[in-house]
């Protein structure tokens, strides 16, 4: 199952869930922070990925962009070192 399954799977039945408004319960938002940084990692090249950053950040304010930053950095880091 991709991020993107798993997050709407999730979110679907979830009461404590509301996509729309930003707003998840714990497991939604560790879910959703997974998916974006699959997205991220799923870019061709640094530029498209440093663009779309910028974009994600304005869009979604800087509280997710640092965790989500990290997680891209630390996940392309393993994928070369493997
Ligand atoms: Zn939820």
């Amino acid at each position: 199952m991709n991020t993107d399954m798993a997050l709407v799977n999730h979110v679907m039945p979830c009461s404590g869930c509301y996509p729309a408004n930003d707003r998840y319960c714990a497991t939604g938002r560790e879910l959703w922070i997974e998916d974006k940084v699959s997205w991220f990692c799923e870019m061709k090249s640094k530029d498209i990925r440093r663009h779309e950053f910028e974009i994600f950040s304005l869009n979604t304010g800087d509280r997710f962009v640092q965790e989500i930053k990290k997680r891209v950095v630390e996940r392309h880091y393993k994928l070369r070192v493997v």
